[in-house]
């Protein structure tokens, strides 16, 4: 029989995850789940697990130096509630699950399960999020893209967690984000997509573009997105099919029970070419 380990400090929780190999629990919503054979059934845990969501050290919110630091135990609930939370990544988290799964889910559960179809994955990599992560001998902060490497991927060593996600604060003209699903709430995302941009006199100072569940990690591309910068809008709408053709290799898109892989393609680039052909001087 698994044990259940539930630690009131990071310090006992980290010296766990160095001296044995732990399942690590946040609020359960993603692995209860996927932990079950058939619905109906108990959940089956392959090794201990080791329950973090009593850990008050890593329960905050706080705002320094222009970046938004977010604790891996605060739930997808508090995190709509805090004013220095961006804007965007609220709306994303507002769509997620229902009101119970957002009182018990978290960010970092969301980032720890590693799905293409995660919707705040497509956020925090348009905004440059970067992860603390934690281990007994010490920190190290990566980007959320090099974090996750796969469907259910992560570089996370068995010893180490995510400790906090660390958003910059970035200024943008707009900045939209589109869920394509069964439903609008509580349902998983066929094709996501997260963009934005800046104007500076009359011509695309940045752009940024982020997909989400058409590959086996949300995508950026930062070589698509230096095709836009310092065109015009005209020039930009002009170029802008041979440019998104010029990136074939970035949409090629999974195929599951969801969606094939003509659809989201076609979805994704549409949703692209639509937000690139809105943009205002
Ligand atoms: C009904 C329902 C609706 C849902 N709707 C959506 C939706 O619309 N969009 C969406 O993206 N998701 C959705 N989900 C999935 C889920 O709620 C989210 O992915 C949530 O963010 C997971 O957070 P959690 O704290 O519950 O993670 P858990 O289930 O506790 O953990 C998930 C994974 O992350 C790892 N992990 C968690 N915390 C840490 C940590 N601090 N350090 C290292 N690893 C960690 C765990 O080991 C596990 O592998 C839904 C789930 C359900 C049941």
């Amino acid at each position: 029989m698994v044990k259940h380990i539930i630690p009131e400090t990071l310090i006992t929780a980290l010296t766990f995850l160095n001296e044995g190999t732990y399942q690590i629990m946040a609020g359960g919503t993603d692995l209860m789940i996927q932990k079950r054979s058939t619905a109906g059934t108990l959940p089956h845990f392959e090794r201990d697990v080791l329950y973090l969501a009593n850990l008050e050290e890593l329960r905050y919110i706080r705002r320094e130096n222009g970046q938004i630091h977010i604790g891996a135990m605060t739930t997808l609930e508090e995190i709509i509630d805090h004013p220095d939370v961006p804007e965007l990544l609220k709306e994303v988290i507002r769509e997620m699950g229902s009101p119970a799964i957002r009182h018990v889910g978290t960010l970092a559960g969301n980032i720890g399960n590693a799905s293409p179809a995660g919707d705040s994955l497509v956020v925090l990599y348009l905004l440059d999020a970067q992860i603390l992560l934690s281990c007994l001998q010490g920190n190290r902060t990566l980007p959320v893209e090099q974090v996750i490497t796969g469907v259910r991927k992560t570089v996370m060593k068995p010893n180490e967690l995510i400790h906090e996600i660390i958003i910059p604060e970035v200024k943008f003209d707009q900045i939209k984000w589109v869920k394509v699903g069964g439903r609008q709430a509580d349902a998983i995302s066929k094709v996501s997509f997260a963009g934005a941009y800046r104007v500076v006199d009359h011509r695309v100072a940045e752009l940024r573009l982020a997909f989400g569940a058409i590959a086996i990690t949300v995508i950026r591309s930062r070589e698509l997105e230096k095709q836009f910068v310092n065109r015009t809008i005209s020039e930009l709408i002009i170029d802008l099919p041979a440019i998104l053709k010029s990136d074939d290799q970035l949409i090629s898109p999974i195929y599951d029970q969801r969606s094939n892989k003509i659809y989201r393609r076609e979805v994704a680039l549409n949703i692209a070419r639509d937000f690139i052909e809105k943009i205002k001087e």
